[in-house]
């Protein structure tokens, strides 16, 4: 008794996107041109989280966010972020990352090698969440959903996310089973003991996982759990005001993954819903209680 998962949130630097992004409620080709053409007055600096987690059992690591690459001095630099990124999607996020903040820096300055990492689980293919990824490619097991990994072959994703920052890193697809949790009633059990589960909430992408931080308890009043949105939201208001965000592929399945998420933090069980780009949420360690079995 005693232990705990304890989850760290990195901010992997930051995108200066559209306000529509977030909370344009729904896709549509008004949304889609402003997002590109947007003046920094009506753009949002949003964080690009990945989270680390400190399980008893493995170290894992949630998405990447940018790479050094993006921002080699640390400050928005147009033409470097063109060096990693096709135009539109350049002008889409104007990235950048401040000295120290990329991946493998923050993992260095706590004394952890890529290699001591155990997992690193990618929870979709936009780039804010994998150009990391060759920072980190070392650790021991890099996993995606099949699903996820499978439908890049459709056009619109190719557009949004580009092949050639994961193509070449030796990558697990794992497949999702039926569960009891997410929208789409699929989730998969990360390490076989209940603590984590990748939950599939399409919508933003067909693959996407939240995922659900748990103390693997089965009983619903002795479970407590955190709850890593992804994309499926990216600001509480998402779910507070069911306002869903302006960037995703289908609106019907976003509201109902906004939905899932309202439920899911009205729970008495929850300890906190966790988003990859809410400005708001502290720096701080985010603590689940363990179920010690032995
Ligand atoms: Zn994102």
């Amino acid at each position: 008794m005693g232990k705990s998962i304890r989850i760290h949130p990195l901010c992997c630097g930051y995108m200066q996107v559209s306000e529509t992004v977030p909370l344009g409620n729904g896709k549509s080709l008004k949304n889609s041109a402003v997002q590109l053409l947007a003046k920094t007055d009506r753009r949002m600096k949003l964080p690009v989280l990945a989270y680390l987690i400190e399980h008893p059992d493995a170290l894992i690591l949630v998405d990447t966010g940018w790479c050094r690459e993006i921002s080699p001095k640390g400050v928005y630099d147009p033409a470097a972020v063109k060096q990693v990124l096709p135009a539109h999607l350049a002008s889409f996020y104007q990235p950048y990352v401040p000295a120290g903040m990329a991946v493998h820096e923050q993992l260095a300055e706590r004394g952890i090698r890529p290699e001591d990492l155990d997992i690193v689980l990618l929870t979709h293919f936009d780039p804010d969440h994998v150009a990391g990824i060759r920072h980190v490619q070392k650790a021991k097991r890099i996993l995606v959903a099949e699903d996820e990994y499978f439908w890049n072959c459709r056009v619109v994703y190719q557009q949004r996310q580009p092949k050639a920052l994961f193509e070449g890193i030796p990558m697990e697809h794992y497949w999702y089973r039926g569960s009891d949790l997410g929208t789409n009633r699929w989730a998969y059990d990360l390490l076989e003991d209940n603590t984590i589960l990748c939950v599939n909430i399409p919508g933003h992408t067909d693959g996407l996982c939240s995922v659900i931080v748990q103390n693997g308890e089965l009983l619903e009043h002795k479970r407590k759990f955190a709850l890593l949105t992804s994309d499926a939201a990216f600001l509480p208001k998402n779910w507070q005001e069911d306002i869903i965000p302006g960037r995703g592929f289908d609106p019907t399945l976003q509201r109902k993954g906004v939905r899932w998420i309202k439920a899911q933090s009205a729970m008495d069980s929850c300890v906190g819903v966790f988003t990859s780009h809410d400005p708001d949420i502290p720096l701080q360690p985010i603590e689940v209680p363990f179920l010690d079995r032995d």
